[in-house]
Parts: C-alpha cells; structure tokens; sequence
C-alpha cells in the first residue's frame, strides 16, 4: 500500500508548487504523457499543460517525458514541447525510469515524476524513491485495460483518502 501512495495528490498540473519543489532538492521532472499532460486520444495539449510546461522550463527543470507508449507518440510530444522523451518505458518497471534518470543525468533524490496512474506512474516512481506527483486524468474516455486498472485504484484513493 505504501508503494501506491503519490507524495502528492492535485487536480491538475496547474497545481503542482514548482518552486517548493525546488526548495525541496527536486532538480528533474519525468512527465508522463497520455492524460496527464494531453488527453490519450489527442494530439493537441490543453492550453493548463501548455502554460504549465512553460513555467517548469522558466524554472529550469530538467524535463524529460516518460511514457509507456509508441516511440511515435513520444517523438510528437517531444516536438511539441521541446524536450528529451522515452517511450516504451515499461512503468511500473525499474529499468526504464532508470534510464530515464540516466538520460536526466539524475538522481532519485532529486527528481519527481508526475502522471495520473497509480499502477504506472506512482508505483514506479516509489521503487526508484522518486518525489511522486499524481495528477487528475485529462479525460475519462480511455482504453478498457485503463478503464479496469480505473476502478482498482478508485478503491487504493479511497483508502488514500484517511492520509490526504
Ligand atoms: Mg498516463
């Protein structure tokens, strides 16, 4: 249960207190892509992720989006935001958020990762001993394995919910 818990918890990217972050040591941000910074069926970010990625960059975070999606998906977001990508990351697994870290030229310490799923994201993040951020997802419309795994972690929030 501990591993399933994000050390934080917002609606929104909007939410997420960049420059505490960086009063906490976090240098890099691993950003998760489908519903957390753009809708999984779209190709086009809301205009909260975009100013959101703004304000992380003029921060000067080491960015890098971390995806279990398609190389292809990855490289469009890439170019849209201007930063480093892995795709095929496997999360919850440690080894592609390693490399991740690696690519970051990073340490657990001082990165975050940020995404909307329990299962992938916080998990994995927690493994590493990474600062973990759960997000609200973008759009409820998903996948059926994603609509399976909803409800499994609908019952981990609820439980969460005691320590909020
Ligand atoms: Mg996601």
């Amino acid at each position: 249960m501990k591993l399933l818990k994000p050390r934080l918890w917002v609606d929104d990217l909007s939410h997420i207190p960049l420059k505490e972050l960086k009063t906490v040591g976090i240098k890099g941000l691993m950003i998760d892509i489908d519903n957390t910074l753009v809708a999984w069926d779209s190709a086009e970010p809301p205009e909260t992720s975009i100013r959101w990625m703004e304000a992380a960059k003029k921060e000067s975070f080491n960015i890098i989006l971390v995806s279990n999606n398609k190389p292809q998906r990855v490289h469009q977001m890439q170019a849209y935001f201007h930063c480093k990508g892995l795709a095929s990351a496997k999360k919850p697994t440690k080894s592609g958020l390693t490399k991740a870290l690696r690519a970051m030229k990073q340490e657990p310490g001082e990165t975050a990762i940020i995404g909307d799923q329990i299962f992938t994201d916080v998990l994995g993040g927690n493994r590493l001993g990474l600062y973990t951020i759960l997000v609200s997802p973008i759009k409820s419309k998903e996948f059926w394995w994603t609509s399976i795994m909803r409800n499994f972690e609908k019952y981990v929030l609820k439980n969460l919910q005691k320590f909020r």
